[in-house]
């Protein structure tokens, strides 16, 4: 029995696929293969349900494959070893995409391509979504990311499938059960996968999208006329490329088109941000800007749990914190506002509170959530510092209190200002509302005002040391391209701007 494998990882699609693409020209029987690791379920980044989007999008799959579904193959055990056992019951050869994903997943690439290299066992990896592995700065990747992501999508028909037959793929299944590793067939109720992500992308492009610059910062509304599709990115149901032909073709025709354009732009910015990361992962732990070191090392326990509670007394970033929590969701200035508010504000280490929101968001990609989690934190050294003021975006973003109504019902029967500013209440006033400000809901945890102040002056000062500038240099050098008759501060506010 002589196969090959289709490794699927972040690219739970059968539709604009290169790794399979170029598994479908070979003649030798093709198995696709999910593994289920216990890595992944240890790892305090992911949750039950972001598992429960894979487990759709893998039931979409194998209905995609009608009467092939079982050549799709989910396996439960340790990735390593997994392919140790295949390699020895005629794996020929592995296809797969790289994955942008934490250091265990790189170091686990790692270990099975120099297994596979032992056994002689070609391991073809291929670029996604624009995303490039080895590059030392980025000269040459913005045209390289164009010409990607306007590349018609590869053809091929499910039907071309060369079949592992049945005896054979049981005699697999029971090699791998002899060594314990289990077998198992997703099903899933969630409305998630390739089909529901398309229409999903259709409605915003066709319609949704005439609204998406005017309310994208506004956490209720936003939940409407944003695309709604980081879920399906980042489980990869959808292409990066799909959707941004969809978009450049909507956009000759539609009204709106600098919403789409403003969209677009977004897409880049997806590949981009994973590209920053693939170049300097260690970001997932270490501040981008070394010099960075010296501050926010201690960890407040009571600060986080009243932040992940959404019990901090500021009703916004409290809505927020629950409403993340409860649906995997929050549009990017709320969940930029609430990393600025444990940053900045609560002067803590961002560590603890970029692995809780990857815990929360459905979404969740390593290489967009470090480097904005960074740079919502300043620690990046080349980006503007913006301390978000909660009280400001709450008047501005949900000026009607739609939101912090709905995930705060403590403070439904306050009039319209004091859902904002709960603390402006005098006791009379409490006393008329049935409300008791320290028992129904909390008094601000530090003042905004004080902290705020305390945390610019911190960071303006850091950003003028010579050991952040020398660090600046090195990160400019090596994640923007140095534009050739433009000085330098030019160079740092336009990257600035395109990151904003
Ligand atoms: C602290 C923080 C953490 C984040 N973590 C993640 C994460 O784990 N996964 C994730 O996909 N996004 C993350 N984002 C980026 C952004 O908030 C989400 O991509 C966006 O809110 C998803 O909603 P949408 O699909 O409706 O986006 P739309 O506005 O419709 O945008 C379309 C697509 O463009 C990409 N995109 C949009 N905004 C950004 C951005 N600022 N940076 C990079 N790509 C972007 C996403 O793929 C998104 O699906 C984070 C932002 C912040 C501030």
């Amino acid at each position: 029995m002589r196969f090959q494998v289709l490794w699927l990882k972040r690219d739970l699609r059968w539709h604009d696929h290169d790794a399979l693409a170029a598994a479908l020209q070979g003649k030798t029987p093709l198995l696709a293969l999910y593994i289920w690791e216990p890595q992944w379920y240890n790892d305090p980044h992911h949750s039950p349900r972001q598992a429960e989007h894979i487990a759709a999008a893998l039931q979409e799959m194998r209905k995609e494959l009608g009467p092939y579904a079982h050549q799709l193959l989910e396996l439960e055990g340790d990735a390593t070893s997994i392919f140790q056992i295949l390699a020895h019951h005629g794996l020929k050869e592995v296809h797969a995409h790289r994955e942008h994903g934490l250091q265990w997943t790189y170091q686990r690439d790692i270990a099975i391509s120099n297994l596979l290299k032992k056994e002689n066992i070609p391991f073809k990896e291929y670029n996604h979504n624009g995303v490039l592995r080895g590059i030392k700065n980025r000269k040459h990747w913005d045209e390289a990311w164009r010409d990607y992501m306007q590349r018609e999508i590869p053809k091929y028909q499910l039907t071309d499938w060369p079949l592992l037959n049945q005896d054979n793929l049981a005699r697999l299944n029971q090699a791998l059960k002899d060594q314990g590793v289990e077998a198992r067939i997703s099903e899933s109720k969630l409305p998630f996968g390739g089909e529901h992500s398309r229409k999903q992308l259709e409605r915003f492009l066709q319609s949704e999208a005439k609204n998406y610059q005017s309310k994208i910062g506004e956490p209720a509304a936003s939940r409407q006329t944003c695309s709604r599709l980081s879920t399906a990115l980042a489980w990869g149901s959808l292409s990066l490329r799909e959707v941004y032909q969809a978009a450049l073709q909507a956009h000759k025709q539609a009204q709106y088109k600098s919403d789409l354009r403003a969209f677009i732009s977004r897409l880049h910015w997806h590949s981009h941000f994973i590209q920053k990361f693939e170049m300097e992962m260690r970001m997932e732990s270490e501040n981008l800007n070394r010099a960075y070191n010296t501050i926010r090392q201690e960890l407040n326990p009571q600060y986080l749990e009243a932040w992940k509670k959404g019990q901090t007394g500021y009703p916004l970033v409290d809505a927020c914190m629950r409403a993340v929590k409860e649906t995997g969701y929050l549009n990017f200035r709320m969940r930029a506002m609430v990393i600025s508010f444990w940053s900045h504000i609560l002067w803590q280490p961002w560590q603890a509170a970029a692995q809780h929101l990857a815990f929360c968001f459905d979404d969740y990609l390593p290489g967009i959530h470090y480097p904005q989690v960074q740079m919502q934190s300043s620690t990046t050294g080349i980006n503007t510092i913006r301390v978000y003021n909660p009280v400001k975006q709450s008047l501005e973003k949900d000026a009607e209190a739609v939101f912090i109504s709905k995930w705060l019902p403590e403070l439904q029967n306050l009039p319209l200002p004091f859902k904002h500013e709960p603390w402006k209440l005098s006791s009379m006033e409490q006393g008329f509302y049935g409300f008791t400000l320290g028992e129904d809901y909390p008094h601000p945890i530090v003042d905004f005002a004080e902290s705020a102040n305390f945390a610019r002056q911190q960071l303006w000062e850091l950003k003028a040391d010579p050991s952040v500038k020398a660090e600046n240099k090195r990160i400019l050098g090596k994640h923007t391209v140095a534009k050739r008759n433009i000085s330098q501060r030019t160079q740092t506010v336009m990257q600035q701007k395109k990151e904003a």
